[in-house]
């Protein structure tokens, strides 16, 4: 089905479209809520209750390493509908499943992250540190920076959203990497920058993964859509998922829908969020198996 053209979701084939999927994947940001964070998809809420009315299992997946799964938990409650934690997969969270769960990383993790990271590396028993603004006094000067202080047998460097990015974390982290023995980990990598306002443009996690690799000169291991390991970290929590009854619905054609074309399942693409369909037939994105306006047009069987 990937090859052919995406089919529009309208009334005639939505029943069949719902009953085609056991697994609804459901993108946060542009799907749930718009891309402000604040105003919510009209009728969102109806239309995951209406999933969870039909037995559907429902899982949240996110790139936003911000939040705790906790976070999104509550604030979907705040946009009118329940999930149970272990439905929520915030990146923050993925990333402590793929070090704990899969790399089995075993010793200290120099992080470069976010409250939400660090709260999911805690809960999952990780032991990190770098969290939080760098003690270190900023310095060009290489006598400053040699009596820093690095801690032995760092097993890993990991990246995500820090509002605390900082020159000595660079030099931190690009130091602990040279160790052959250092994995380095991302939390995501595609979203690089977002249009706050006009002449406003906020640095996200992708430009400080690329600052990161470009002084250690290493390349991550990444988490996030639309890299497959996510589906992994998913299947460590859900091994009953078949592939073939799972859907992924989501806003961006990069990371939503080339994560479900990367995985091998079907995909809604809705335009609620960063793509339209002049994206779309576009011919430089990955193709969905569907099209619909919004996830809530689902209310319209
Ligand atoms: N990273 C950051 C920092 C974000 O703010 C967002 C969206 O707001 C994302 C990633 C992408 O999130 P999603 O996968 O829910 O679209
Ligand atoms: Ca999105």
């Amino acid at each position: 089905t990937m090859a052919s053209e995406p089919k529009f979701l309208e009334k005639g084939n939505l029943s069949g479209f719902l009953q085609s999927y056991d697994t609804f994947m459901l993108d946060c940001d542009g799907t749930l809520w718009e891309v402000d964070h604040i105003t919510a998809i009209p009728g969102i809420d109806k239309a995951i209750n209406m999933l969870n009315g039909l037995g559907k299992r429902i899982l949240f997946v996110t790139n936003n390493s911000v939040h705790s799964n906790l976070n999104y938990k509550l604030k979907f409650q705040n946009f009118g509908f329940d999930a149970p934690e272990d439905h929520i997969f915030g990146v923050a969270y993925a990333t402590a499943v793929y070090l704990k769960d899969i790399a089995k990383i075993d010793g200290l993790i120099y992080l470069v992250g976010s409250p939400g990271m660090a709260s999911e590396f805690s809960k999952a028993g990780i032991d990190y540190f770098g969290f939080g603004a760098d003690p270190d006094k900023a310095s060009w000067d290489p006598k400053d920076l040699l009596e820093m202080e690095f801690r032995p047998n760092v097993k890993a460097v990991v990246v995500g959203y820090d509002e605390h990015f900082h020159y000595n974390k660079i030099y931190k982290a690009a130091s602990y990497l040279q160790d052959p023995e250092c994995m380095y980990v991302a939390s995501n990598d595609v979203e690089i920058s977002f249009p706050l306002a006009p002449g406003r443009m906020q640095p996200v996690t992708g430009t400080l993964v690329k600052t990161v690799s470009t002084a250690a000169r290493k390349e991550p291991i990444v988490v996030g859509k639309p890299h497959p390991l996510f589906l992994d970290c998913v299947m460590k929590k859900h091994p009953e998922i078949v592939k073939e009854r799972t859907v992924f619905i989501g806003d961006s054609l990069k990371a939503d829908i080339g994560f479900a074309n990367n995985v091998g399942i079907d995909s809604a693409f809705v335009l609620t969020g960063t793509h339209n369909l002049d994206h779309m037939n576009s011919g430089e994105f990955p193709k969905p198996t569907y099209v619909m306006k919004s996830l809530a047009d689902i209310l319209d069987i």
